[in-house]
């Protein structure tokens, strides 16, 4: 008998990310698309990459799980606001996927499902309790405890790339002013070697990725644009060690990519910012599962749910 597939679907700012995982959370499949600039294109990508899935794997998918960038309400089943993909802001996304999707499926922010991914499958297997963080054109974080996902009242809890690091800083996406995705993220790092550098380049043409080279090849701006970064990083990881104790602190994205240029001056400010025995139980490590934390964490949540009798078809 052919084994059940679930699927995952990853919605960020940039690519939607799919596939389907077996039982045992293997990938059986994968792929991407760019992100559609708006809501209709993007059901209609859904529906598209459903019938492809549904075509290769026919009646093997049970479920479907969907992290989408934003703030997810529980109660009110849609994204009320996403400061990097404006187009799902308030939109009745259930009704939509109902059209389209005829397996029971689950929807939430896309760093909690991906937190959920490598609680399961990744750095933070088994984990007693793990704070994600995932660096990129934003920040995003969600947090496992004592093996479940930690939703808060409404669904918004995890959200510390809105936390305050900077009160005399930049206007972030969500309106408020300093919070730690505007010093933590691929954009902040360009605008931190813009300055360092003394260049008025052009930020649209620089990546972080052309900064992370440049701190390999010894330009001092680009080593300090990463000190800074890791600076704000690390006072945030200091307030989430003194505040949940977590025993692991995962953190993947793109930036990430960037490792020790990154994670050194984060570590070394969390030390100075935590209480000793809280840091000293907690161990910072990179995420594992890369681009597939997202969509892998969504397809296991949405069977999770299923299987605890928590989605209807
Ligand atoms: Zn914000």
């Amino acid at each position: 008998m052919p084994e059940n597939l679930y699927a995952g679907f990853d919605l960020g700012g940039t690519q939607l990310k799919y596939g389907l995982i077996n039982s045992s959370g293997r990938i059986i499949y994968k792929s991407q698309a760019p992100s559609p600039p708006d809501i209709k294109s993007l059901m209609d990508l859904i529906q598209r990459i459903w019938a492809e899935l549904d075509r290769r794997y026919p009646k093997r998918i049970k479920s479907a799980g969907f992290g989408f960038a934003g703030f997810f309400s529980l109660k009110r089943k849609r994204i009320m606001q996403s400061p990097n993909y404006p187009a799902l802001d308030n939109f009745p996304l259930f009704p939509a996927l109902k059209k389209i999707i005829p397996v029971p499926f689950a929807v939430h922010n896309d760093a909690n499902l991906a937190a959920y991914g490598e609680y399961l499958y990744g750095s933070a297997r088994r984990a007693h309790s793990l704070v994600f963080l995932t660096v990129g054109t934003g920040l995003g974080s969600g947090i496992i405890l004592e093996g479940e996902l930690w939703q808060g009242k409404g669904g918004f809890a995890g959200e510390l790339g809105h936390i305050t690091v900077n009160p005399e800083g930049l206007r972030c996406g969500c309106g408020n002013i300093g919070c730690l995705e505007t010093e933590v993220s691929a954009p902040a790092l360009v605008r931190n070697y813009l300055e360092f550098s003394g260049k008025s380049g052009n930020k649209d043409t620089l990546s972080a990725r052309d900064i992370y080279l440049r701190a390999r090849a010894g330009d001092e701006a680009a080593r300090k644009s990463f000190d800074r970064c890791g600076y704000f990083l690390g006072i945030a990881l200091g307030i989430v060690m003194n505040f949940l104790n977590p025993e692991k602190i995962i953190i993947g994205g793109g930036v990430m990519k960037a490792g020790r240029w990154l994670l050194r001056p984060a570590v070394a400010e969390a030390r100075k910012r935590s209480i000793a025995p809280a840091f000293a139980t907690c161990e910072i490590r990179r995420a594992s599962l890369g681009n597939d934390a997202g969509l892998m964490g969504a397809a296991a949540w949405a069977r999770h749910k299923m299987e605890a009798g928590k989605l209807t078809p």
